[in-house]
């Protein structure tokens, strides 16, 4: 069947588009009776539409690949719901390190060029491990920087498997770490911290230091405990970079 056909004899009647001129409109007589508007207009339309699907498209996977990231971050699942936005403060204190934390968010382009860190040091259960979460959570999702979260008992838990050849080394480990653009090691100072840990702990932390690359370490020592557990020269180091956030009130987990 020709086009001729369906349509019967196609009716035409010369037309004006105020942006492209004149053009022939053809009267359609498929749905109730029509005449056709520009063709340049049309086509127009269905580009616009068409960049707005991508537009759509460029977002989902955007968001896909941030979710990834973050996804392999090295987050443990249950933590994985904790935003910076969720912190509830109910102190000035809580508050002070709430809004410390996520102006070194806000901040993270330039301490990627920098290196400078954080150092979240408090007592167990008053959100470190939340914030720290929160803060991975936005760079990998909002900036789509790569970060990666790792417990100091689980890295050197690693590191000795990797003594008995189980297809990875220490050194392997170690530049896995010294490349991720944000580093946070959580629980920092747990246990008494064999010479091995220690030498570990500060070659992972002085590469990074000479990379430029921003550590966020988290711990529940405080000052003078943390410098006897991770060496003076260690934590003068810290001292140049990383600030200490402070979360120095009573666990909430404990609270009613
Ligand atoms: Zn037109």
């Amino acid at each position: 069947m020709t086009e001729q056909g369906i349509l019967g004899a196609l009716q035409t009647r010369p037309a004006e588009c105020d942006r492209h001129g004149e053009y022939e409109s053809v009267m359609l007589n498929l749905d109730g009776q029509r005449w056709t508007g520009c063709p340049d207009c049309s086509a127009e339309t269905i580009e616009q539409h068409q960049a707005e699907r991508d537009a759509c498209q460029a977002d989902e996977l955007r968001r896909m690949r941030g979710q990834a990231m973050f996804e392999a971050s090295g987050v443990p699942r249950r933590m994985q719901g904790a935003t910076l936005k969720g912190y509830v403060s109910d102190s000035d204190e809580q508050a002070a390190a709430h809004r410390q934390v996520c102006e070194y968010a806000k901040g993270l382009t330039e301490h990627l060029e920098t290196g400078d860190g954080l150092v979240l040091m408090g007592n167990m259960g008053t959100g470190k491990t939340h914030l720290a979460v929160g803060l991975i959570r936005y760079v990998t999702r909002t900036l789509a920087v790569q970060a990666q979260y790792v417990t100091a008992p689980a890295l050197f838990s690693r590191v000795r498997a990797s003594y008995s050849g189980n297809g990875e080394t220490e050194a392997q480990i170690l530049d896995e770490l010294v490349a991720a653009p944000l580093l946070v090691i959580d629980e920092i100072g747990v246990g008494k911290g064999s010479d091995n840990e220690l030498n570990l702990t500060y070659s992972l932390l002085g590469q990074r230091y000479d990379a430029c690359r921003p550590t966020v370490i988290i711990t529940n020592l405080m000052s003078d405990d943390l410098r006897s557990w991770l060496g003076e020269r260690v934590v003068d180091r810290l001292r140049e970079t990383s600030p200490v956030v402070l979360f120095n009130w009573e666990s909430y987990r404990g609270r009613s």
